[in-house]
């Protein structure tokens, strides 16, 4: 591979040039964005009724807050509302193993103890606990990841959001950190129908280690993973030397970052690293992992971002004006947790939110100051240095001369489960709240109709992907 210089890189802004540096702001500022995204939202109707133990820091409960401001800010309005169907069992196993997801199925807490030689092969207890109608929990958080990609494909949605998903340290065949169904490696295969290439983004504040090793050997998703990086944090991985390998060399990117960094460090680095990612591998979706753990006052995080630098980030991807999928993941603060996707949301349906929190069933969490923007920050000393993340953009900005230019996918055919797609969007209407208040979901032609993916990114450049558009992306991509 030849080393060209980076097209584009020198107009990004200098790092550390303070003045020039962006300053979260709630809602103006947008370089370019959707002119008027239609926006599709996804929540699971009992997704936050699901329990992981009294003790465990896992609250799927923070789902039901999030909805809450959601309704509460009038949201809804703005957006397409959708409770989408569960994820049936084979679409579970286009990622993971059969005898991984018939065990999900079939233990429950009453089984458990008769399965104990199954608990260490699947990785299930203390982190990932067996609880009751785990099966169920994770077909709807994963139903809901699903049903947001294909409504991204269909091309009846700009944005698609489920708060309920991000779920990205599960394995192909284990559990791990809290999940246990990878819903975005699910949801990138889904949108890999379509798309020729697609970007992750995870700004959770661990590492995205099940979404990276999936794609680990392929050339067609790249992933970028912000998170704090130390040898006794979970998941251990990220450090900057891991950048993917075979095809999948130089794509997969890590941004290994330490205590305590703030608002103006973390967005500085963020869009010198995403601009010139996007420009150069030109993906046509992007996967927005939004865990909220790396919002500072966090109970398992040691960031101290505040939600409107979260927002920031979230703010700059949609400004490219790419389909957009959005997820949740980590975030152990139940009232933050809600606030910055609440946030998001309105980021994203283009709304600005007061800061005084709608009246909701949840008011009390919200207290003492029941504002969405409370101060999160100073909590932790900030130990990354000046020259430990100019270290961090200098590397990714070598790496990244290494794409040279975005690879081509040659897609010859239409994959056979493409030609249901039109046929589900229309089945999945049913799924549609009952909510007359949300806006009317504009169609337009499929982007199927006229076959312009077919050839679009017609090239020989050698992908690796030659036994077919998908069938060969799978075999030799997914490998855990
Ligand atoms: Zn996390």
């Amino acid at each position: 591979m030849t080393l060209t210089d980076y097209p584009t890189f020198s107009e990004s802004p200098f790092f550390f040039d303070r003045r020039a540096a962006s300053v979260p702001q709630q809602e103006e500022g947008v370089v370019r964005s959707h002119s008027n995204p239609r926006v599709a939202y996804y929540h699971p109707k009992e997704v936050g009724n699901y329990h992981y133990g009294e003790r465990h820091p896992m609250r799927p409960h923070r789902m039901e807050l999030t909805n809450q401001l959601v309704l509460g800010y009038k949201l809804h309005e703005k957006m397409s509302m959708h409770s989408p169907r569960k994820a049936t069992e084979q679409e579970l196993l286009e990622f993971h193993d059969n005898d991984y997801v018939d065990f999900l199925k079939r233990v429950t807490p009453k089984n458990a103890q008769n399965l104990t030689r199954d608990w260490t092969k699947f990785n299930v207890g203390d982190d990932c606990p067996i609880f009751h109608d785990l099966f169920s929990f994770c077909q709807q958080y994963s139903g809901a990841t699903l049903a947001a990609a294909r409504k991204l494909s269909s091309g009846n949605a700009d944005i698609a959001i489920n708060w309920s998903g991000g779920l990205h340290h599960a394995k192909k065949g284990e559990a791990s950190g809290f999940c246990y169904v990878n819903d975005i490696v699910l949801g990138i295969l889904e949108l890999l129908r379509y798309h020729p290439r697609v970007l992750y983004i995870d700004i959770d504040i661990h590492h995205g280690d099940g979404v990276q090793e999936a794609f680990y050997l392929s050339n067609r998703v790249l992933t970028v993973s912000f998170h704090k990086y130390s040898a006794d944090f979970f998941p251990g991985t990220g450090n900057l030397s891991e950048i993917g390998s075979d095809l999948g060399k130089y794509f997969s990117l890590n941004v290994p970052l330490q205590d305590g960094i703030d608002d103006e460090s973390y967005i500085s680095l963020f869009k010198a690293v995403m601009e010139p990612t996007i420009t150069t591998f030109r993906p046509s979706a992007i996967v927005l992992q939004c865990g909220a753990d790396s919002l500072g006052c966090d109970r398992l995080g040691t960031f101290n971002l505040s939600i409107a630098a979260h927002g920031e980030c979230v703010r700059f991807i949609k400004s490219f004006d790419l389909p957009l999928l959005v997820l949740g993941g980590g975030g152990y603060r139940q009232s933050s947790v809600a606030r910055c996707w609440a946030y998001e949301t309105g980021v994203l349906a283009g709304m600005n939110l007061s800061n005084e929190l709608p009246q909701n069933n949840y008011y009390e969490f919200f207290a003492p100051d029941y504002q969405l923007h409370p101060p999160l920050t100073g909590k932790i000393q900030n130990l990354n240095t000046r020259q430990s993340l100019e270290r961090i953009r200098i590397t990714i900005r070598e790496k990244l001369r290494y794409l040279n230019g975005a690879p081509s996918v040659q897609m010859q055919e239409i994959p056979p489960d493409l030609m249901g797609f039109l046929n589900n969007e229309e089945q999945n209407q049913d799924e549609k709240l009952d909510d007359d208040s949300s806006l009317p979901d504009t169609r337009r032609e499929s982007k199927l109709k006229d076959g312009d993916l077919l050839d679009r990114e017609n090239s020989s450049s050698g992908d690796g992907l030659s036994n077919g558009p998908l069938g060969g992306a799978r075999r030799r991509t997914i490998r855990v």
